[in-house]
């Protein structure tokens, strides 16, 4: 049962890591030393969990699948642009503090996908 989980576990991994490429369920089971009829069955329970989808693909004459991770790991990109990381009440800004991102509306647009030039089109600060 270990075995199993840790195998699920490794395949997940490694799926989530080709991202929107996908894998080809054979070259999985390759790479993860298992045999098609186990990996076929870890495809199987990873995609009733929900966790990745399956595809139909003709390679080299054969049906088989290409597996894709129905979730990737947030990138610094979706954050680059958030006010936090150059905000100059950082040290001061804090959950139960005056300065909250409770109450910051520099925060509140930027989540909202809110520029400023279109709460402030003066250039007024
Ligand atoms: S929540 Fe607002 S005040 Fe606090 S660090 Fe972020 S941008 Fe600055």
């Amino acid at each position: 049962m270990p075995r199993r989980n840790g195998m699920e576990h490794k395949a997940l991994q490694f799926i989530v890591t080709m991202g929107n490429d996908g894998v080809l369920q054979s070259e999985l089971w390759r790479k993860l030393d298992a045999t098609s009829r186990e990996g076929s069955r870890i495809a199987l329970k990873l995609e009733k969990k929900g966790l990745i989808r399956r595809e139909r693909e003709l390679c080299e004459g054969r049906w088989t699948y290409r597996l894709y991770p129905n979730r990737q790991p947030p990138s610094i990109n979706s954050i680059i642009d958030c006010p936090c990381l150059m905000c100059p009440e950082d040290s001061r800004c804090g959950a139960w503090s005056t300065i909250s991102p409770n109450n910051c509306r520099k925060l509140t647009n930027w989540i909202l996908g809110i520029k400023e030039e279109e709460m402030n089109p003066s250039g007024d600060s």
